[in-house]
């Protein structure tokens, strides 16, 4: 299998959801980086993958059809190359059950670890315009609702200072003895959204990364999950 790399011009791609796989790399053309992935057809690709990936990988199913791909079963973290032939025909089951559309294949993943996790998000306010939303990500997420809401445009002042008056801010500079996290990439990270916003013009319709996983300081951040709407 070949990793996730390569995207069409983002003029060539078809109005609609960006599967997964498809909506990293849009994300990575424009300056965010994702975890290394493979997209596979089937368990015997997915095994290939995993044998490329080496270590325990993520097994995601993927499709353009699926937004919220762990109600539907469509995610596995921390799977062997033994584990998968099973897990990936369990998933396929579990969709089937749920309804879900026959899916496009699976990714696998590398599995990926974070300092803190994050929402990156763009979306049209029907009354305001455009606007990124930057916030706490994560299964912490809804108990804090720590987030905060730029229009466009903005420059890096403007990107630092959404780190800053986030209350995650602390836990992103090193809260209680953690190492501090790479806020730098963060921010680098939510330029490159409003870079991207800027360039698509009217045919992005919403985009959100959720989580993006932020390492160390000088370990940068990583798109882990991607979700992109063009129009
Ligand atoms: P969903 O469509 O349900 O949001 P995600 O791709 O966000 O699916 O995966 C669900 C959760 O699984 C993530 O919030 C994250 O905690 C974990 N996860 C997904 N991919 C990875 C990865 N590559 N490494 C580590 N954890 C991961
Ligand atoms: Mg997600």
């Amino acid at each position: 299998p070949e990793p996730v790399t390569a995207l069409p011009a983002p003029a060539d791609l078809p109005a609609g959801p960006l599967n997964e796989a498809e909506s990293k790399a849009l994300f990575g053309h424009f300056g965010v980086p994702a975890t290394r992935e493979y997209v596979v057809a089937d368990a015997e690709g997915a095994v290939a993958a995993a044998r490329q990936l080496g270590g325990k990988v993520v097994l995601k199913v993927l499709s353009r059809h699926i937004a919220h791909k762990s109600d539907v079963g469509g995610v596995r973290v921390g799977l062997t190359v033994e584990d998968l032939p099973a897990a990936c025909a369990d998933m396929l089951e579990r969709l089937r059950q749920a309804g879900a559309p026959v899916p496009e294949g699976f990714l696998v993943g590398e599995l990926a670890r974070a300092e803190v996790e994050m929402i990156l998000g763009f979306h049209r306010d029907p009354q305001l315009g455009p606007a990124v939303l930057l916030g706490l990500g994560g299964v912490t997420a809804e108990l804090f609702e720590d987030t905060t809401l730029r229009l466009l445009p903005i420059g890096r002042a403007d990107a630092e200072a959404m780190v800053g008056e986030l209350r995650a801010a602390k836990l992103l500079a090193g809260y209680r003895g953690a190492p501090p996290c790479d806020v730098t990439a963060l921010v680098d990270a939510v330029l490159a959204f409003a870079r991207m916003a800027e360039t698509l013009g009217g045919r992005l319709v919403e985009a959100e990364i959720n989580p993006l996983f932020v390492g160390r300081t000088g370990e940068g951040v990583r798109a882990v999950d991607g979700l992109a709407v063009l129009g």
